[in-house]
């Protein structure tokens, strides 16, 4: 018996210039750490032969499975607002696409998995803590309804990596609609490689948005796509408190997934103001400066696009300004209708938007918890006594407000039972609290214990249920349990 991939491979079929061919470097003693057996189930692949000695091979980069054509991704990027003309996969190599259940194309693509020739001055590697990181806040993203690369796998090298310490590695598989970013395009761009360009975006047309094959305009129709695409998803991560951490252009993707989890974090305390990477510390990607960001990286792509918009320059600059006009009014509206529905609101009078900002800007000044607030407030709808203001540093505040917000409810015909599991259905009891994942890396680095791990990614598949047993989970950290800085993980 033999592991088998159904790869059906499109973009090692696309021009030399868009990748390097490189294998995976074997490793000594790869250890299956964790397999998602639902995930391997919908993109075709059988668990029980993953599971096997031969399936930790292929995960670790080992063994190359049959019908692979291991490449290297060349992207550009701006990081931190700094253009690199060349970055590319340094330490992550695609095995493949495969084509899942539903009939969607996937990359399975092993992070971790050696040098490339993108690799610049870095060792091709990851370490354990920043794998179980992106392992446990992918799928925990994945589970909350947020469009996301997801974790297939990881698995230990059983060797080394040198950081600050000396760290076990790891390699994490990544699954993507596709790893094509803002920065790829960048790539070609600043090449002025215009049929590359043409090539890239009919490639992403055809792979992500199918629909848009015969519109009048296919490439305005394409940055309209990821405009609102990214939009929506932005306005998705604010909804539930999310942080990237590092959302320069190389990290954010055509398809509108959530990509590159490295220092991002979930807040606890409300503040829009809130950055916890460690290397951002201008607060270029502040919680709250995220949609700001997300349009510039959009109006970085928009000027990859315009040669194919048009000769006459100054027409494709018009029009491409008159796309990028959308961003602001989608995301605001993804924005506006996901708060609604988390303070139980079913329909939209003036005065809603007000309110519900008056909610947020006592939460901010009263270090409420972002999370418990909007989940305990789902309970106030059908009892009084649920304790929304114990998360407010003056409880005092919550109740001004909480008087206004039970005039309006009162406004719409829903009993207080439908509102309550309508706003428990957008309000996550269960997120990746930076603590909690902190204590499950330490765990399994210091003491190879992964018990703490299974049971956080067990917890966090469930976000939006009450799992009475593991209520704890739901806790925000005590005063020296915080964690006040994330880091690259690289
Ligand atoms: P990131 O900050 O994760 O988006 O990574 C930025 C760039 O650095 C990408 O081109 C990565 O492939 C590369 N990179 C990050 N870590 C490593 C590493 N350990 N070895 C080689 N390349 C790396
Ligand atoms: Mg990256
Ligand atoms: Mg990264």
């Amino acid at each position: 018996m033999t592991v088998h991939f159904p790869f059906q491979n499109s973009y090692s079929a696309l021009p030399d210039s868009f990748f390097a061919r490189v294998a995976p470097t074997p490793v000594s003693a790869p250890r299956l750490i964790k397999l998602n057996r639902p995930l391997a189930v919908q993109l075709g692949l059988e668990p029980d032969m993953l599971e096997t000695p031969e399936g930790a091979e292929i995960l670790a980069g080992k063994t190359v499975p049959a019908g692979a054509d291991p490449i290297a991704m060349a992207y550009a990027g701006h990081q931190f607002g700094h253009f690199v003309p060349q970055l590319g996969d340094g330490r992550a190599i695609l095995l493949g696409e495969v084509i899942d259940r539903d009939g969607i194309r996937r990359d399975i693509q092993l992070k971790g998995s050696g040098p490339t020739p993108f690799s610049r001055r870095g060792d091709g590697r990851a370490a354990l803590g920043p794998v179980l990181r992106e392992y446990i806040v992918s799928e925990a993203m994945y589970a909350l309804g947020i469009p996301t690369t997801r974790s297939l796998a990881a698995v230990i090298t059983g060797e080394p990596v040198i950081r600050e310490t000396v760290l076990p590695g790891a390699v994490l598989t990544r699954v993507a609609s596709s790893h094509i970013r803002v920065g790829t395009f960048q790539f070609f761009a600043v090449r002025r490689d215009t049929d590359a360009i043409r090539r890239l975006a009919d490639h992403v047309i055809i792979r992500h948005y199918p629909d848009l094959l015969h519109a009048e305009r296919p490439y305005h129709a394409l940055l309209a796509g990821v405009v609102a695409r990214q939009a929506e998803l932005i306005a998705r991560w604010l909804l539930v408190g999310f942080i990237h951490g590092v959302m320069n252009t190389d990290n954010s993707s055509i398809s509108g997934e959530t990509i590159d989890y490295g220092p991002c974090a979930f807040m606890d305390a409300y503040n829009p103001a809130q950055v916890f990477s460690s290397i951002d510390e201008m607060g270029r990607y502040a919680y709250a400066n995220q949609p700001r960001i997300g349009l510039w990286n959009l109006t970085r792509l928009a000027e990859c696009l315009l040669p194919l918009f048009s000769d006459d320059q100054e027409k494709a600059v018009a029009e491409a300004q008159d796309i990028l006009g959308a961003f602001s009014e989608t995301f605001s509206a993804a924005y506006q209708a996901g708060l609604r529905r988390k303070v139980g609101l079913f329909t939209e009078r003036d005065g809603d938007e007000a309110l519900i900002q008056d909610l947020l800007d006592a939460m901010a000044k009263n270090q409420a918890d972002f999370t418990l607030t909007f989940r305990k407030l789902g309970d106030a709808a059908v009892d009084d006594s649920a304790d929304v203001r114990a998360q407010f540093m003056e409880p005092g505040a919550f109740d001004e407000w909480a008087g206004r917000w039970r005039a309006r409810i009162a406004l719409e015909p829903q009993t207080p039972a439908e509102r309550q599991a309508a706003m428990h259905a957008v309000n996550p009891v269960f997120i990746p609290r930076n603590h909690r994942v902190e204590a499950v890396i330490q765990a399994a680095v210091n003491d190879d214990n992964y018990a703490p791990f299974e049971e956080l990614v067990k917890v966090l598949a469930k976000p939006y249920e009450d799992q009475p047993e593991y209520a704890a989970y739901a806790d925000p950290p005590l005063p020296d349990q915080r964690v006040l800085q994330t880091f690259c993980g690289t």
